[in-house]
């Protein structure tokens, strides 16, 4: 075979992995892998070209979708994952064909052009350490580590202020990647950062932990209620997570030097879902309930074409985790006296418009607009 297949890249995931040649036509089989976890959703690999031959058009083959978060048998059509030939521009491909087999194991598909000499393939375009890099290089904000992952690789925590004990600048604490790979969450907080470096000294105090499950991220796990514990279900008392206890260690210190206004966590909803951008509203005491869904409006206003129609929400989707040992960030927060929101970035498309990197970036700059206008009004 003059072609391989590869997830040892970063943010590298496929299962059931196979590749074989019909006439000039490379067929490449693949699954979501769970990486030891309870859900499906994110794949990333490498297809190469080892030597010269005939093959013209590469078939890449979805096997299982059905058993992703958020898919079924009949609505894969709204995926439109991604591809980059050659170290090129990520691209989006078009709504996936569907193959039905003997015996119901549908396959989803594309047919692409090959490369010259491999072609990255993804779920959504793919947000980690590299892109964090780029953001800190442009902004020249500061780069802290506050802790090491479950593997021993830093947690590394940017910041526009460091604050002083006086307490008197407004506050934002921020952060992504809980579950590692909801890729569109994590760009629309590259897009938040950005925003607000842009506005240089008229900012408030942002501080943020951009790839909170940085292990994840690198290694390609979904990261979405991974067995046995999901680092959004880690933040009680006693945290189940060592990133967990340095990020709340951290928003400890955050809170003692600047006027805290919001707490914000970025995610990305089940496969396919295409409403536009939402919020859960944490269940807290009225007080705190008002003020944060002031900021739900405002937000919305702001987010116009890109918010969903239903924008506010309580969740009320099955959990695995159901003590009060399996609180999330939002609660966490609202329990030390924070206000707190969390966002849900849709990652294929808002209705008929497909999204890409600078919708993301447009959405994440919307909401700093957005917050930045409440300043003084709390
Ligand atoms: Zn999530």
């Amino acid at each position: 075979m003059n072609w391989s297949i590869s997830t040892n890249i970063t943010h590298g995931n496929a299962a059931a992995k196979d590749i074989k040649k019909e006439g000039n036509k490379l067929i490449v089989l693949f699954s979501a892998d769970p990486h030891g976890g309870t859900e499906t959703l994110w794949w990333c690999f490498r297809i190469e070209r080892k030597k010269e031959d005939d093959i013209h058009i590469i078939r890449l083959v979805w096997k299982h979708y059905y058993n992703c978060l958020g898919l079924n048998r009949d609505n894969v059509t709204m995926v439109n994952p991604v591809v980059r030939y050659d170290d090129g521009q990520w691209k989006r491909l078009p709504s996936p064909c569907i193959q039905q087999n003997p015996g119901g194991s549908n396959y989803a598909y594309w047919e692409i052009t090959k490369p010259e000499k491999y072609i990255d393939v993804a779920f959504c375009f793919p947000h980690g350490p590299n892109e964090l890099k780029d953001f800190i290089y442009k902004s020249k904000w500061n780069s802290d580590s506050i802790g090491v992952s479950q593997k021993g690789r830093e947690v590394i925590r940017v910041s526009n202020n460091y604050g002083s004990d006086n307490n008197k600048i407004p506050g934002i604490y921020c952060i992504a990647h809980q579950h590692a790979s909801e890729m569109s969450g994590a760009w629309v907080l590259q897009g938040f950062l950005t925003e607000i470096a842009r506005k240089g000294n008229n900012a408030p105090l942002v501080w943020s932990i951009p790839i909170l499950n940085i292990d994840g991220t690198i290694e390609g796990d979904y990261g979405k209620d991974p067995f046995p514990w999901d680092i959004n279900r880690a933040w009680g008392h006693l945290p189940m997570r060592i990133e967990v206890k340095a990020c709340m260690n951290d928003i400890s210190l955050w809170q003692s030097l600047c006027k805290p206004l919001i707490c914000l966590d970025f995610h990305s909803p089940g496969a396919c879902e295409d409403d536009g951008v939402y919020a859960f509203i944490p269940t807290v005491d009225e007080r705190k309930k008002q003020l944060i869904n002031l900021f739900a409006d405002k937000i919305a206003y702001f987010l116009g074409k890109y918010s969903a129609n239903n924008f506010k929400r309580i969740a009320s989707y099955p959990s695995r985790f159901k003590t009060d040992l399996h609180m999330n960030f939002t609660k966490f927060c609202c329990q030390h006296n924070l206000l707190a929101l969390s966002f849900e970035i849709p990652y294929s498309r808002i209705g008929e418009k497909i999204l890409y990197i600078e919708d993301y970036l447009e959405i994440g700059a919307k909401i700093a607009d957005a917050i930045c206008n409440f300043k003084g009004e709390l």
